[in-house]
């Protein structure tokens, strides 16, 4: 029973050494919500989607998934990262690997998945993101764009719950943008819960239920992307979105 609530952050707080990088985060995610988290760089962004799945650890707070409260010591952090699904900003492809090899790797050593029903999904998901014919290539022989797609082919794989992007687009040439962002608008109506960090503000308009500003750790606003694009109720949104748009 988690009525509907996929993610469920309070007052999550992480530092660095000195660095206090998330101050009392709280956020609530509910099934099939998209939503795009803004800030400067060093705000915490990326910190808090890596406490989501737990690449890193929490100081304190409470972090539940799937209505789940996980705690190191309770959980395997292993097969919680299987429910939350992410992409990153360089993609991370295996490089000796075809982009099959790529998305078939997790369900076979992860899952220990039968090889030919890894084969038959990878296959079906490369059809998705529009890469069937690239199956047998090396990843050094894609565009970025391309490499990107294989990449939310590769976490899809895992048949994750929730799928987190950390600035999917950033490291692509602006004429690839548009592939990468077509397959996550696809997802998102597909019914996947998302949590994105981006700067597409087209993308997070079109798609996302509601956005976030962080600002030095802290959430400082959220709204629905339309009002808080046009019309930021805090002075520091306004100022941020001055500076990048
Ligand atoms: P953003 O994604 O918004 O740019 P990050 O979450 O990557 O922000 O970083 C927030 C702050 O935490 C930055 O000051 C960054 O240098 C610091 N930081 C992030 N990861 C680490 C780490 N593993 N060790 C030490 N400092 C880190
Ligand atoms: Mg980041």
């Amino acid at each position: 029973m988690n009525n509907g609530i996929m993610i469920n952050v309070e007052k999550l707080n992480k530092t660095f050494g000195d660095l206090h990088v998330l101050k009392d985060i709280d956020m609530t995610v509910k099934q099939s919500e998209v939503v795009c988290l803004i800030g400067a760089s060093g705000s915490g962004k990326s910190t808090l989607l890596r406490c989501i799945n737990f690449l890193e650890l929490k100081d304190s707070g409470l972090v539940m998934i799937g209505g789940e409260k996980i705690e190191k010591e309770t959980h395997d952090l292993n097969e919680v990262r299987v429910k939350v699904g992410m992409v990153f900003q360089h993609f991370n492809l295996f490089p000796h690997k075809t982009v099959l090899e790529n998305v078939m790797e997790a369900p076979i050593y992860v899952k220990k998945c039968p090889k030919e029903e890894a084969k038959m999904e990878a296959r079906a998901l490369l059809k998705k993101v529009g890469l069937s014919d690239k199956e047998d290539v090396y990843p050094s022989k894609l565009s970025g764009g391309q490499k990107q797609r294989v990449a939310i082919a590769r976490a899809l794989a895992m048949k994750p719950e929730i799928m987190l992007f950390d600035e999917p687009t950033s490291a692509l040439d602006p004429e690839l943008v548009g592939e990468v962002l077509a397959t996550m608008k696809e997802l998102a109506e597909e019914g996947m819960t998302m949590v994105v960090v981006t700067h597409e503000m087209g993308f997070a308009r079109e798609v996302a239920d509601w956005a976030v500003y962080m600002h030095e750790g802290r959430i400082v606003e959220v709204g629905h992307p339309e009002q808080l694009f046009s019309n930021p109720k805090e002075e520091r949104t306004k100022n941020f979105l001055d500076s990048v748009l």
